[in-house]
């Protein structure tokens, strides 16, 4: 398994190449949760989309949006795609967050870490990824939420096994990374996997951080470009 020092070296290197976005930075706590509900199986520029329509026809409060009907809401939020599932994640959670928590997510962020991951993961539709995004972005704990892109990295440069599923994946990447840079290098590793490291086709050839790559198929996308 991978070092601590080249861990160090790996993000040395990306930090040269990639330029980190923070496409959710304004959000409040409950506009934060949303996002990240939309952002399920989608890309950032659906998200962003889908969100400007809610918010063009609701105020995104829990108060409004446990009013709404799930087919007001899933209209809305057509262009994040499975649009009737997640309207109904945003309703349930929204009249959750009324009924449970005084229409607010702050006591719930303002507990211990794992308490407080512990009672977003009891609100409807927030899974690991979720509560580990809110922890992350809303709250600012040293957490690294783990998506589909950062799991392929990890996967393929060998940080973890191929088996290993979201906490073993966390807690290895958590433990390489200095509480300070957590945040960092979540964004930084789905940019990596947005610009080269990609599910098809991943750019092998120019890719940064490719003497460190030990993933068995690099060869056959090194000599195919
Ligand atoms: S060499 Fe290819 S597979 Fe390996 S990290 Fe770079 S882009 Fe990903």
């Amino acid at each position: 398994m991978l070092s601590k020092e080249k861990f160090k070296r790996i993000i040395w290197k990306l930090e040269r190449e990639i330029r980190v976005e923070q496409w959710y930075i304004n959000y409040d706590s409950f506009e934060l949760l949303v996002s990240t509900i939309l952002s399920q199986a989608t890309n950032s520029r659906n998200v962003v989309k889908a969100f400007k329509s809610l918010k063009d026809k609701f105020k995104v409060n829990p108060s409004t949006l446990a009013k709404a009907s799930v087919e007001q809401i899933s209209e809305c939020i057509r262009p994040a795609g499975l649009h009737n599932v997640k309207a109904m994640k945003i309703k349930a959670l929204s009249e959750k967050i009324m009924e449970d928590h005084d229409g607010s997510l702050d006591r719930i962020l303002e507990l211990p870490l794992d308490e407080a991951r512990e009672k977003l993961m009891d609100l409807p539709g927030v899974g690991s990824k979720t509560a580990d995004v809110m922890l992350c972005f809303a709250k600012a704990q040293p957490v690294i939420p783990i998506d589909t892109h950062i799991e392929r990295i990890s996967k393929r440069l060998k940080i973890v096994g191929e088996k290993a599923g979201y906490m073993d994946i966390k807690r290895k990447l958590e433990q390489l990374t200095p509480k300070s840079k957590r945040k960092y290098v979540h964004l930084l590793l789905i940019q990596f996997g947005r610009r080269y490291c990609r599910a098809r086709n991943p750019k092998c050839r120019g890719c940064p951080i490719q003497e460190h790559c030990e993933w068995e198929l690099k060869k056959f996308y090194l000599k195919s470009k």
